[in-house]
């Protein structure tokens, strides 16, 4: 069992962390990074990635995350490799426990752990991922330029995803398991206005339909939630919108999250309820969800820390005086 003490820790392997990690460790904070079980974060699992700005050709997700980790290591942070099963932010230094035993104490704590979407759980959803299914429109809706797409689901993500695809496609279905949306009026407004949007009440998908070969995706099998009756739609998108988990399971009941379970900053910072605790990416951000804009809060997070660190040790220095 080690103590690892740093003046900057960080918990998380995504752009936000790793970005966190850059500016922490640029301004000679020294930081610890710790990653979770799936370092480097959703982009991970990603393949292609044409909205990171920088690439003028395509990339593919985990090599920007190599590259992301890199460049943290590069100048002056350390990795560590463990999974955390206890925090304790009641006092400083911040603690946080690994599985091994291993303590890690900071000054200050970044909270990077990121958000997983929600799937459907589906054999052939799983199978189709990438190939047809996603999560993301923001990310692949590009890719189904003048294709029919579909989105599951009946929330603001939902909406506004099937929104955000009018702008690629000519024909956006929307499916929800009731007969109403519980997306904000105004969103909901939008789309029933819509002339490229048809809204599928009381349907639920059965199964992602497999074209054979390289065909990928090619139909979704819906059931009625009413009648059980089913039916076929065509489509050679299909975007699950059912909602994220925030990945905050650790830090329930010592940092203050919402009603979504997400953990709340300051508004316009990165500042949790806790001074010295930042939190940043999707962790706390439920309305964009890019690599680019978690990328941009972890930058906000290290310097955020930075000033913490400096204004903690003006106040040391003038009591010392
Ligand atoms: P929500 O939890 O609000 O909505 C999830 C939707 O998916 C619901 O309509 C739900 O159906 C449906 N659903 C859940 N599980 C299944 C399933 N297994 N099969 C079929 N349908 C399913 O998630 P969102 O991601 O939309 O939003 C999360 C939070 O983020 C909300 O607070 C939202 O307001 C906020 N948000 C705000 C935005 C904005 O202000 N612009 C943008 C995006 C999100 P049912 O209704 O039947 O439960």
């Amino acid at each position: 069992m080690t103590t690892h003490t740093t003046r900057m820790l960080i918990l998380g392997s995504g752009p936000a962390g790793l970005t966190a990690a850059i500016y922490g460790a640029r301004a000679g904070l020294k930081p610890i990074l710790v990653q979770g079980i799936q370092p480097g974060g959703q982009l991970m699992t990603t393949t292609d990635v044409e909205n990171y700005p920088g690439f003028a050709d395509v990339i593919q997700g985990p090599w920007l995350m190599e590259q992301m980790q890199k460049q943290a290591e590069h100048v002056g942070t350390q990795l560590m490799y463990d999974t955390i099963v206890e925090v304790d932010v009641s006092k400083r230094p911040f603690r946080l426990i690994g599985d091994g035993g291993d303590v890690y104490e900071g000054d200050t704590l970044v909270i990077a752990t990121g958000a997983q979407a929600k799937w459907l759980g589906l054999d052939s959803e799983e199978a189709l991922k990438g190939k047809g299914v996603s999560a993301c429109a923001t990310c692949d809706g590009f890719f189904y330029r003048g294709k029919k797409v579909a989105v599951i689901g009946g929330g603001n993500t939902a909406v506004e995803e099937a929104l955000y695809l009018t702008n690629h496609s000519p024909d956006v279905t929307i499916i929800h398991r009731r007969d109403h949306f519980r997306a904000e009026k105004i969103l909901q407004e939008r789309l029933f206005a819509h002339k490229n949007v048809t809204v599928l009440w009381n349907k639920e998908v059965a199964e992602f339909v497999d074209g054979g070969g390289t065909a990928g995706l090619v139909a979704l099998q819906l059931r009625d939630t009413v009648t059980g009756e089913l039916s076929r739609l065509d489509t050679d998108g299909g975007f699950v919108a059912i909602g994220h988990h925030p990945a905050t399971e650790l830090f329930r009941g010592h940092v203050e999250l919402d009603e979504d379970h997400y953990i709340k900053v300051e508004t316009g910072t990165t500042k949790t309820n806790v001074p010295g605790v930042f939190a940043c990416g999707d962790v706390m951000d439920k309305h964009y969800r890019q690599a680019v804009t978690a990328a941009g809060s972890g930058c906000m997070a290290a310097l955020d820390a930075e000033r913490f660190l400096a204004a903690e040790d003006f106040k040391l220095a003038e009591a010392a005086e």
